[in-house]
This record gives C-alpha cells, sequence and structure tokens, in this order.
C-alpha cells in the first residue's frame, strides 16, 4: 500500500492540513496520485462546521461502500474526530479515523495499517504539541500558509470547532520565524498566519510574543511582501495588530473580523462575548486607519431566537460597517453544542429569506465600494489567467479580485507583483489593465 489519494473539505486550516498530511505520507515513502481509482490508500479531510458539509464525506464513502476495491479509507478531521468509531459502524470499509489533534501520530497509525490492522484511530486531545512537520507539500508556489495555533478555548453557542480541533495551543514563535524564513528563500512571497482564533496566540516560549509581536516579526522577514491573517475574535483583537499593521507595509490591508449578529441578545445567545458597542469599536479603529483596511465578515442567520428585529439589527450593522465583502451562512444544528438544546429554531424556509435579503443588501454596499476604485492603480499579485476571457487574474492587498489585461508576452507572469489600472468595477471584482 504505497499509492495515496487525498480530498479535503472544509476551510483554509483543513486545507493546510492537508498540505502537512501529504508532506507526512510522502516522508514515509508513499506518492500522490490524482483519482481514488489510481489509490490504495484513500484519505478525506473532512469539515463538521454544518451539516451539508459533513454530509459529503458519507457519500463519497457511500460510492466505494459495495466495491470489493481492495482500497483502504480513512476519514480525517473534523467529522473523524466528532464521530470517532462511530465511522466504523456507518461505514464499514474505513479503516481510519483520525482527528486533527492527532496528526502528528500518523506515521505511527499508517504503521498499524500496513501491518494489516483494520481499525486504527487517533481520537485523543492528550498532546499539548502542535502538528509540525519536516515536510509540507504546498499546493501554491508563491503563497504559503503557517498555523500559529490550532484548537480553541471558546465556546460559541453553535459552533463544534472545540469540540473537533481540541483546545487551544500555540506555536513556539522561533518556529513561525524560521518557517516564514524558509519559505522567502523557496520563493514564496506572501504568508498565511491560521488559526481559528489567531489573537488569542500566545508564544509557549520565553520570548512570550502576543499575536500582534509575531505579525509584526513575520512582517520583517526577508522576501516577505504580504502578510494576511485569519481568523479573529473580535473579543480578543487588540489596537496593537492596526498598530503593527500601519507601521510595517507588508501586512495587508484587510482584517477579517466575524461578527456574526447586529443584535446584543443574539451575540449573547450565541456566547460571543462581546456587545455590538464594543465590536463597532474595533471597526472604528480599522476606519480611523492611515491604511486603507479592508473589512469582512461571517454572519449566520436563523440562529434559535432570532427575530425579525434580530435580523434588521444585523441588516443595519452591515451598512454602518460597509463591509467589503462578508460569508453568509443559515445557522446549521450541530451535535454537542448549547444552541442545539435552545428553543425556537426558525423554519428552514425562514432561514432561506433572511440569506437572501442579508446578501442582496450586501451586494449594494459592494457595488457602491467597489466602484470607488475605478481610475485608481492598484497593486496585484498575479495568481493566474482565464484563457476564456484572456484576462489575467490578480489580487489586491485588501484582497479584492481584479481581473485585468495586458500585452501578450511569452512568459507566465504568475507570482508577480503589478500595478493595475482599475477601469471597471462589479460587486465581487475588479477589471483592469496593467500599467507595468
Ligand atoms: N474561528 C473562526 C471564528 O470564530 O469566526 C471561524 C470558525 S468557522 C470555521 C467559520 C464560520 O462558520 C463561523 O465564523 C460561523 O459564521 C460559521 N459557522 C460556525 N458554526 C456554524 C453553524 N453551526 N451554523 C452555521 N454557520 C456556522
Ligand atoms: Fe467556533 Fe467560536 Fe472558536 Fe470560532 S471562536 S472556532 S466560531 S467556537
Amino acid at each position: 500500500m504505497k499509492t495515496f489519494y487525498i480530498e479535503t473539505f472544509g476551510c483554509q486550516m483543513n486545507a493546510h492540513d492537508s498540505e502537512k498530511v501529504i508532506g507526512t505520507l510522502v516522508g514515509e515513502g508513499y506518492e500522490q496520485v490524482e483519482t481514488p481509482e489510481q489509490a490504495e490508500l484513500v484519505l478525506y479531510n473532512t469539515c463538521s462546521i454544518r451539516d451539508k458539509a459533513e454530509q459529503k464525506v458519507f457519500h463519497r464513502l457511500d460510492q466505494f461502500k459495495r466495491q470489493q476495491s481492495g482500497k483502504t479509507f480513512a476519514v480525517l478531521g473534523c467529522v473523524a474526530q466528532q464521530e470517532g468509531a462511530n465511522i466504523f459502524e456507518k461505514a464499514p470499509h474505513v479503516s481510519m479515523v483520525c482527528g486533527s489533534a492527532s496528526y502528528a501520530k500518523l506515521p505511527e497509525l499508517l504503521v498499524q495499517l500496513e501491518a494489516g490492522n483494520k481499525r486504527v484511530t487517533g481520537l485523543t486531545f492528550d498532546s499539548d504539541e502542535t502538528f509540525e512537520t519536516p515536510m509540507t507539500r504546498r499546493d501554491n508556489p508563491h503563497r504559503a500558509y503557517i498555523t500559529i495555533i490550532e484548537g480553541c478555548d471558546k465556546a460559541c453557542s453553535y459552533c463544534v470547532v472545540p469540540f473537533t480541533r481540541g483546545p487551544e495551543r500555540s506555536r513556539v514563535s522561533a518556529s513561525v520565524i524560521k518557517e516564514a524564513g524558509e519559505l522567502a528563500r523557496a520563493g514564496y512571497t506572501e504568508i498565511r498566519l491560521l488559526g481559528q482564533n489567531v489573537n488569542s496566540y500566545r508564544d509557549p516560549s520565553p520570548a512570550g510574543w502576543d499575536f500582534a509581536t509575531l505579525l509584526n516579526q513575520v512582517g520583517h522577514v526577508d522576501g516577505i511582501r504580504r502578510v494576511r491573517f485569519t481568523t479573529s475574535h473580535p473579543r480578543d483583537f487588540t489596537k496593537p495588530i492596526i498598530d503593527a499593521i500601519e507601521a510595517n507595509p507588508a501586512l495587508c490591508n484587510h482584517v477579517h473580523l466575524p461578527v456574526q449578529s447586529g443584535s446584543d441578545r443574539i451575540l449573547k445567545s450565541m456566547q460571543r462575548l462581546y456587545t455590538v458597542d464594543q465590536y463597532m469599536e474595533r471597526i472604528e479603529w480599522m476606519k480611523a486607519s492611515r491604511r486603507p483596511i479592508a473589512i469582512t465578515s461571517d454572519i449566520i442567520v436563523g440562529f434559535p431566537g432570532e427575530t425579525e428585529e434580530d435580523f434588521e439589527l444585523t441588516l443595519a450593522l452591515l451598512k454602518r460597517v460597509e463591509y467589503d465583502s462578508i460569508f453568509t451562512f443559515k445557522y446549521s444544528k450541530r451535535p454537542n453544542t448549547p444552541a442545539l438544546a435552545m428553543g425556537d429554531h426558525i423554519p428552514e424556509e425562514e432561514k432561506s429569506r433572511r440569506l437572501v435579503v442579508l446578501q442582496e443588501t450586501q451586494r449594494q454596499i459592494q457595488i457602491r465600494r467597489n466602484a470607488a476604485y475605478v481610475g485608481r492603480h492598484e497593486e496585484c499579485l498575479v495568481e493566474g489567467f482565464n484563457k476564456a476571457t484572456g484576462q489575467w487574474i490578480g489580487r489586491t492587498s485588501q484582497h479584492k479580485t481584479v481581473n485585468f489585461l495586458r500585452p501578450a508576452t511569452e512568459e507566465s507572469i504568475i507570482g508577480q507583483y503589478l500595478n493595475v489600472e482599475v477601469t471597471r468595477a462589479g460587486p465581487h471584482s475588479l477589471a483592469g489593465q496593467a500599467v507595468n
């Protein structure tokens, strides 16, 4: 058993975990293949943030249920942690179930599988180590993820993450800076610092850096031109983070600060640990900054007990903040979470209605905000080329997508930084012409 196929569902944390899992497997002598049909070991790195995401892995596994394929199946990530050994009941052809807090044990679990063991699990939270691997197979040659903190110590009442990713474990700052330096020397220019709540980062080494210090230091690594970070929790988001962005040109003009709801009553019920006023104080820091900081958010509609009035407060908050973009979610019931036991669950059709109204309100904001970019010059990291339209695809520091034209050249310009004059704007992207 030496070939493997891996499919990843869910967030950037999962995408990066998979890069590390691939690095570990390659280090153990496995070869990655393109399709599950070609593979002897098939791994699914799963997401359970909402019910729909969770069902996906069982659909995938069902496809192989009746086939005597001779393959070994492994379920990794959040569904693995949440369902544990129950997965063997639901899908008896699965041999490995391993949550993200146990990935350091993967080499050991692989040895057990190779020895013919039919049921192996890694489901404990007994280690306070983070998952560091000497090899990480990165899927983008210019932009790299670095995990700085794993797990989550918050207890938002709708969220499975504290159950599926375990308690917070921060990485030693020297190890983060070393990895950033290695990435820069390998040609990466953009770094994304990852964690469920990066703001609660606490360096476990004697240096004792907080998140703002770490962010600033990563921005000083030679060769790194852009640093992003996600996700920030409003309760732990501090003014020194804005000060670091102002002082350090490598730190991008973008903060993702999920609010979830514009109603204090719902925020309390969600156990988010801040009020709308406290949230707005942080927004004001950004709006008062010398840097044009783009602000994005996550919003849940239809949380148990959310009245029309609560929902209207969320719409009012959207208009007050004028977000650059938002991720919108219909509340989804999750096992083990306190919200599950709350009364007054909102009917599905009503959640869908609120989602549409929310998205349309935000679309109008984006049309207005993006129109202000027409005529400006924006520095873009070129990320791709769209053959159908003949346009290059770039990203601004504010994380806006710019589709642009440029005189034809033989060489690829992907990975380069170019100035683009914005000539048109839509709700979701900008369009323009390269000027250098
Ligand atoms: N740690 C981050 C935070 O605090 O914002 C991200 C957590 S989660 C991976 C990303 C988003 O999924 C959350 O911000 C929330 O809006 C949404 N989400 C989490 N649980 C949900 C649920 N049960 N139903 C609907 N959306 C949910
Ligand atoms: Fe989930 Fe809240 Fe932790 Fe984010 S901060 S991962 S929403 S519990």
